[in-house]
């Protein structure tokens, strides 16, 4: 099986911070990427701005040596000219004057116009503002709004009111990632688009539900200002809130921007508050040649947790009982994402105890080796009697694509949903508030008590909390491996 790719309409797209490192590590290569896959109509151009006085050449030679970084050395060929001549670069300030005359000179009539924020977060409003009030923004425009969207319920509708100032819901596209990955699409896909799970996908059949996010890296380098975020802020309001989302929604009646959200956000209205015994947060200590978090976060009193779990209850039918336990952190023991979804005891047992039953288990890996796995019982072969085993059913993603390289990252696939105006994987403003809703009484609550994160060793599972807080259920976190 191919990628088939299709391409877009003409557009020009401005990435204000288009200096900056996420536009060199992700949103230039993955443009790259779409223009050596023939996406990127001849006449599209990308405009990049910031501060810095730089010259045309002076910016293209900056993104051809992001890309000759940041791309595989295979996908760097000579079409890196033609990829470069589209470049333009524009000197403006977010909060000044500087550049706005010249960036609207440079815009074109009737061709898509997408602002990528790719800046601090306090700059959204500003960009918003000036782009309105130079009458650069157009009927055609959109605005591509990097996370955090917030960090808390106030400053989220703050934000929200000043975007929708300046623009409506439908031109608005918060990005979140981990809604591009390929196997977050596919968890909808095989939900959706099969008979074989849906009946199943309800607490009659599912036992209780993972979620893993874990990184070996530590906040070195951003630690001042991850301290003032934490994992809970940084990871489970946006990333892993999205994920449940998409496990627990129900059926959208089309598959269409604002029944798909429309699903998500009943889906967090009906979270549950969680009480403190179920919810464990961590903070790695020091390692062998490295030192601890609050070394990297400059703070030696910080309580921001590096790592956080906890037990989430989603009060509706569908749900009623059945335990997502959530968990992400920094310098564990292996870069890993999962949804592991446990099913249920068939109701009665023809086989002995001793033939080695196991729960079948469907596993979506996200990171690395996107994929799923189905683990079912199968009998052990050979003769001997009936013993079973479990197997894995593997739908790896790499097997099923001829050539997983050609396959676009989600930054790729997003900012191509923006250029055709599909919002279907970005976050509406009532989702994000609904998210923070649920999330600041938690984070509140640990702060009224003055609770400290638990340390934990780098290069491990979490703390031991975390453990317990699924043994005192009689469960057990999966094992966090590449
Ligand atoms: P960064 O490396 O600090 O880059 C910031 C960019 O903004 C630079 O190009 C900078 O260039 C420009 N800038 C700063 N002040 C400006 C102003 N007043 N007017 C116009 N341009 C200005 O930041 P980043 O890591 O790329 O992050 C950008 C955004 O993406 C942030 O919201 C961040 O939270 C989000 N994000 C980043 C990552 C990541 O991996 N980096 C991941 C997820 C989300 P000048 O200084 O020359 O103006």
């Amino acid at each position: 099986m191919v990628s088939r790719v299709i391409p877009v309409d003409v557009f020009d797209l401005v990435i204000f911070g288009g200096t900056g490192d996420l536009a060199r590590r992700k949103i230039l290569p993955g443009l790259y990427r779409r223009f050596l896959a023939g996406q990127m109509p001849a006449e599209s151009r990308i405009i990049g701005a910031a501060r810095g006085e730089l010259s045309e050449a002076e910016y293209r030679e900056q993104v051809r040596a992001a890309i000759a970084e940041f791309v595989p050395k295979a996908r760097q060929d000579t079409a890196i000219e033609g990829f470069l001549s589209r470049l333009q670069y524009v000197a403006i300030d977010a909060t000044g004057t500087n550049g706005w005359a010249q960036l609207k000179g440079l815009m074109r009539e009737n061709v898509v116009r997408a602002f990528y924020f790719s800046v601090a977060p306090g700059l959204f409003g500003d960009i918003a503002q000036r782009l309105s009030e130079h009458g650069i923004a157009d009927a055609w425009s959109r605005i591509v709004v990097e996370k955090p969207f917030g960090r808390d319920l106030a400053s989220a509708r703050a934000l929200n009111a000043v975007l929708a100032r300046h623009f409506n819901e439908t031109q608005i596209y918060r990005i979140d990632h981990y809604l591009g990955k390929e196997t977050v699409q596919n968890l909808m896909a095989v939900r959706f688009a099969n008979i074989l799970f849906e009946p199943l996908w309800k607490a009659e059949y599912i036992d209780h539900v993972q979620i893993t996010v874990a990184e070996t890296v530590g906040v070195n380098g951003r630690g001042a200002y991850y301290d003032k975020s934490g994992a809970m802020r940084d990871m489970v309001q946006n990333h892993l809130m999205q994920l449940l989302c998409l496990i627990a929604m129900e059926p959208p009646y089309h598959f269409d921007p604002d029944a798909v959200r429309d699903e998500k956000l009943k889906v967090i209205r009906a979270l549950k508050p969680v009480p403190p015994e179920d919810i464990v947060r961590g903070q790695y200590g020091p390692g062998k040649d490295e030192p601890g978090y609050l070394v990297h976060a400059e703070n030696p009193a910080s309580r921001t947790e590096s790592y956080i779990a906890l037990k989430v209850q989603i009060s509706n039918w569908r749900w009623q009982g059945v335990p997502f336990y959530l968990r992400t952190g920094k310098r564990l023991r292996a870069r890993a994402s999962e949804i592991a979804i446990t099913f249920k005891q068939p109701p009665h047992a023809i086989f002995d105890d001793a033939s080695g039953w196991h729960e079948n288990v469907l596993v979506i890996r996200l990171q690395p080796n996107e994929g799923m796995n189905l683990m079912v019982m199968i009998k052990e072969p050979g003769p001997g009697g009936m013993r079973l085993m479990q197997v894995p059913l593997d739908m790896s993603f790499a097997d099923a694509i001829e050539d997983a390289e050609d396959v676009p990252d989600a930054y790729e696939r997003l900012i191509m949903d923006v250029i055709r105006g599909n919002q279907t994987l970005f976050m509406r403003g009532d989702e994000v508030e609904a998210a923070w809703a649920w999330t600041d009484p938690i984070i509140e609550g640990w702060e009224a008590r003055g609770d400290r994160p638990q340390v934990y060793d780098p290069g491990s599972s979490g703390p031991e909390d975390a453990l317990m807080l699924m043994h005192r259920d009689g469960r057990r976190w999966r094992e966090i491996r590449e």
